[in-house]
């Protein structure tokens, strides 16, 4: 039975971390399209070119760019058995066609919906560092790095995204209330199996463990391991 998760929520709702952690858990690859997006922007390949400028405005890229990317990543061998969507899908239409996707295989997914304050969004986005290299996520307040400035994890100096400025962080929200939020209705709709989490005082590891939880539950339809602790 193939794990499909899909975490969805507004930008800085934390879809990131908490995919970060449960990969580990499921042993199923983090498939994100923001990074996916943005390796290729790092490349300088003509799909980076394409969408850079798209990107630094905090729009969405268009769906066919992104329908194809996730296709052709779920396509490969390690996403065979599994695998955790992170940003995706963000419109009706990459909706639908994931759904298409997931039917036709007989693979029912559990989408995972990280509900979020919305003052706290804001605070978490303009707090956000990156490792440019690894793409380790911090936040100068709720999760620094131990070394200010620097990677844990390769010692890089962390950077901002371009899209973490707050005109564009603005944006990015306008853009998931009018295109994404309407998706959950759309997933109630379809009888799709959603889960919906308050994670606004949450920590990411009592997110994580909540999230083990209903996947491990019988009616998610999902094998899973005993709940990890500590
Ligand atoms: P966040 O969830 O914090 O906005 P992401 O890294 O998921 O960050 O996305 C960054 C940007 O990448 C988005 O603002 C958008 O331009 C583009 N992007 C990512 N996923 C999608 C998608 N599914 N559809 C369209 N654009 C996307």
């Amino acid at each position: 039975m193939t794990q499909a998760v899909v975490l969805f929520g507004s930008p800085g709702s934390g879809k990131g971390t908490l995919a970060n952690l449960l990969k580990d858990y499921l042993k199923a690859p983090h498939i994100s399209t923001g990074d996916m997006l943005r390796e290729h922007i790092r490349e300088g390949n003509a799909l980076g070119v394409r969408v850079a400028a798209t990107m630094q405005t905090g729009a969405l890229v268009r769906d066919e760019v992104v329908d194809r990317l996730v296709e052709r990543r779920l396509a490969e061998p390690d996403a065979q058995a599994g695998f955790i969507l992170d940003g995706y899908p963000r419109t009706r239409e990459q909706a639908e066609r994931l759904c298409n996707w997931l039917d036709s295989r007989g693979i029912r997914e559990l989408v995972i919906h990280l509900i979020v304050d919305y003052n706290i969004i804001v605070t978490r986005l303009a707090g956000r560092r990156q490792c440019p290299r690894c793409g380790t996520l911090y936040n100068m307040v709720s999760n620094p790095p131990r070394v200010e400035g620097v990677c844990d994890l390769d010692g890089q100096a962390l950077a901002i995204r371009d899209d973490d400025r707050e005109s564009v962080i603005r944006a990015r929200l306008a853009a998931y209330e009018s295109q994404s939020r309407p998706l959950i209705e759309f997933f109630r709709e379809k009888g799709r199996r959603l889960f919906e989490i308050d994670a606004s005082d949450r920590t990411p590891e009592a997110l994580l463990s909540q999230v083990c939880r209903e996947i491990g539950s019988p009616e998610a339809g999902l094998r899973a391991e005993p709940a990890v602790s500590g």
